[in-house]
């Protein structure tokens, strides 16, 4: 079976962990903290322990956490202790940075908590609500989540239906 892909390749190199590649241009990703661990994160300079956010949304995969996003969420949520952030809220972003020379994409976590839940189609613009479907309520943070794992953005449960349609067309 073969699988129409759509978005930045890189999301379907790296298996491991969270990247900025998987968070959408123009909006923060908010992904719900399940717990913190230390997970063997491959770099250039081999295998390192390192810091990892595990996500409520398992669709996403844990993000490595570094001092600055550390400190980010202890201010966000007014506590350093890691337990302490279970069940909350991060806001994730694309930044830019320069190093050595290069410019390079990280992901940081915003130092407040998520304002708001609501997420805007980024097909027809509109606020994506929950959507009820034969008896069944979909959230609509669930609905833009899947939109945005399988299609590479934030969708409304309609245009992710048309997205759907389009992509079976085609295969
Ligand atoms: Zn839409």
């Amino acid at each position: 079976m073969s699988e129409k892909l759509t978005g930045d390749f890189r999301k379907f190199m790296d298996k491991s962990f969270l990247g900025s590649w998987d968070v959408p241009d123009g909006g923060d990703l908010i992904l719900t903290i399940d717990h913190v661990a230390r997970d063997d994160v491959q770099n250039e300079k081999g295998r390192e322990k390192k810091m990892t956010l595990h996500f409520k949304e398992r669709e996403f995969k844990p993000m490595i956490c570094n001092t600055t996003n550390a400190k980010a969420i202890s201010k966000a949520y007014n506590s350093t202790k890691v337990e302490d952030w279970e069940n909350k809220k991060i806001a994730i972003y694309k930044a830019t940075i320069s190093a050595f020379g290069q410019t390079q994409e990280c992901l940081r976590v915003r130092e407040y908590p998520p304002k708001s839940d609501e997420l805007f189609c980024e097909c027809c613009g509109e606020v994506i609500s929950d959507h009820t479907a034969d008896g069944k309520t979909y959230k609509a943070k669930a609905i833009a989540n899947n939109a945005l794992s399988k299609f590479g953005k934030y969708l409304c449960y309609e245009c992710a239906q048309q997205a759907k349609a389009e992509q079976e067309a085609q295969a």
